[in-house]
């Protein structure tokens, strides 16, 4: 040591980020430990913070955007420099694209080398990479602005629309000496991040008219209400109006699915007929067709409840914005609205409720075929019977088929138990998500994945395993993305091993494996695995010919013109 350190009277750029996340009510990281970020980790986990440790930085920074969702508080993710940042990256996008609170914490390199691009190890601009995918970004220079970089993170992240924030910490940041008292008076404990914001009593006004003009109204809850835990307020609109409601995937169970105002399974006729449309915390984006073409009447005029001024009129021009916070919003609703003025049309609830019994007859038909092997419908049936007194677990779905099926046979009870490949129909995000779960609710998890889905965080069981987590997964096997077939020239652009146990690699790690071929023991080996709440692995063998390409939108995918 060339220099006497007396930590009496010092401390350092580690210590610092530490004092400014427990400061500020941060309980948890999720990241990969490596150059130089390893002695912040190992600082943290000593401070008492949780640290979780990943296999992948793009799992840890999926587990930090989910455990944002969940918690309204931003999830941290730490990793190294470059390519940990990007691997990153990944994720910080996905939570900017879905509204989800999250900070990307990442070291980065020496910047005098990294600005004249001299070649350093792990050399990246990161800070200028991360902007494009950003709700904002910033990078502390000096030890003693760790506490307002921290604190500027945090407002941006749960402020407004919530989003992904980046936050670069330089390695030379990190170790900088800085002496004690400056190192205290230099923390910030942020004042209300996310402010209510209180809507203008005209624009309740406005809705209020709109809606009570309606013969057809139709409520859309979308992943927006479920975030902002206005539960009850929400309930006590729907329920006081008496208006149809339609949950996006991830509002499922913000009212039960089974609630006889639910619309769910009557979707293209609420859709199609309603004459105003009340969207909360929902975009007209492609999950909705973008309000246009043939599932949505030209004539259907819009509320749209939300929290940024500019979603307004981006698809569909809307005849009655409401500006603020969703609780706040409802609240204000709840205030003005008079008993009985706002009702929906009685042919309108029957028409809705004739089609739902009708579409129900017809699934329960698709349920009950039991064929060999199983197809999605009869798995999942399967699946739904192991869940139906556990109305505490958590879903994480993804995958192509997998996504679309389970996204309809698995109701939901409770908010913010759904949690799926959201406003990207992204893969990948199965066990970051699943792994957030468990450790913020200390609630069982179920995953429903595709093979595929699977693959890109299958290594994360060996995450779940170490720490020990009540995470059930179950891989939809069918060979394949989409389905199993092959081209004749095997192996084709989507076929997988065949017959691949993927129940083999949780044993790798101590957990469960199962490996069932029939209904009857899949419901089974889900309950056991239930009841003993330990890290498990269902390969469920499904046929290699379930499953269409693209799933339910097909749509989507461009095919050759020309076919050879
Ligand atoms: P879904 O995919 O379920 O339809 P989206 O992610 O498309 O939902 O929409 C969520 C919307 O909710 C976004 O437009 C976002 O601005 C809005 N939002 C998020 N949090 C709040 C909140 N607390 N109050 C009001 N609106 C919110
Ligand atoms: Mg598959």
């Amino acid at each position: 040591m060339t220099k006497e350190i007396d930590p009496a009277t010092v401390t350092d750029g580690f210590h610092l980020v530490v004092d400014a996340l427990k400061l500020n009510g941060i309980d948890t990281i999720y990241g990969v430990a490596g150059i130089p970020i390893t002695d912040l980790a190992r600082l943290a986990h000593a401070e008492g913070l949780k640290y979780i440790g990943f296999r992948h930085e793009q799992a840890a920074g999926n587990a930090a955007a989910i455990a944002g969702y969940l918690t309204q508080k931003p999830g941290i993710c730490l990793t190294v420099s470059a390519p940990g940042f990007l691997n990153g990256m990944l994720a910080l996008a996905n939570a900017t694209t879905n509204c989800f609170p999250m900070i990307l914490i990442s070291g980065s390199s020496n910047r005098a080398i990294v600005d004249l691009e001299q070649g350093d190890y792990e050399e990246l601009d990161q800070l200028n990479a991360a902007r494009p995918y950003a709700k904002a970004a910033y990078r502390v220079n000096n030890p003693e602005d760790i506490g307002t970089g921290i604190a500027r993170a945090i407002h941006a992240a749960l402020s407004g629309r919530p989003g992904g924030v980046y936050l670069d910490l330089t390695a030379d940041v990190l170790s900088a000496v800085i002496e004690r008292q400056a190192a205290a008076n230099s923390l910030v404990k942020v004042i209300d991040p996310a402010p209510r914001q209180i809507p203008a009593p005209e624009s309740i006004t406005r809705a209020l008219d709109l809606l009570a003009e309606a013969q057809r109204p139709l409520i859309i809850l979308g992943k927006g209400a479920a975030y902002a835990q206005a539960d009850a307020a929400i309930r006590g609109f729907i329920e006081t109006t008496g208006i149809p409601f339609l949950p996006m995937s991830m509002a499922k169970g913000l009212l039960p699915d089974n609630h006889p105002q639910s619309a769910a399974s009557a979707r293209s006729l609420a859709i199609g007929q309603a004459d105003v449309v009340m969207l909360i915390g929902a975009r007209l984006n492609w999950l909705l067709s973008h309000g246009k073409g043939k599932t949505w009447s030209p004539s259907t005029r819009f509320v749209q409840v939300d929290i940024s001024p500019t979603e307004i009129d981006s698809n569909r021009p809307i005849a009655a914005p409401v500006i603020g916070d969703i609780a706040s919003v409802m609240a204000a609703f709840a205030a003005a609205l008079k008993p009985g003025r706002i009702k929906p049309n009685t042919a309108w609830v029957d028409a809705l409720s004739a089609t739902k019994q009708k579409n129900a007859e017809r699934m329960a038909q698709r349920l009950n075929a039991d064929p060999s092997p199983m197809n999605f419908s009869s798995a999942l049936r399967a699946v739904r019977n192991a869940l139906a007194n556990r109305p505490d677990v958590y879903i994480v779905n993804e995958g192509a088929n997998t996504l679309d099926f389970a996204r309809n046979i698995i109701d939901m009870y409770q908010p913010r138990q759904r949690l799926d490949s959201g406003t990207w129909g992204i893969m990948g995000v199965g066990m970051g998500y699943a792994i957030a779960a468990a450790v913020v609710s200390g609630k069982p998890v179920v995953a429903i994945e595709g093979d595929s889905a699977f693959g890109f965080s299958g290594m994360e069981i060996e995450t779940i395993c170490r720490y020990r987590l009540p995470v059930i997964t179950l891989v939809f096997n069918n060979n394949g993305i989409y389905r199993g077939d092959t081209d004749g020239k095997s192996p084709s652009p989507t076929g997988f091993v065949t017959n691949a146990r993927y129940d083999k690699l949780i044993e790798a790690f101590g957990g469960a494996g199962y490996h069932v071929t029939d209904t009857p023991s899949l419901t089974k080996a889900l309950s056991d695995a239930l009841e003993a709440a330990k890290p498990a692995l269902i390969n469920v063998v499904i046929d290699p010919s379930a499953g269409t390409e693209s799933g339910h939108i097909q749509n989507l995918n461009p095919k050759r013109a020309v076919a050879h």
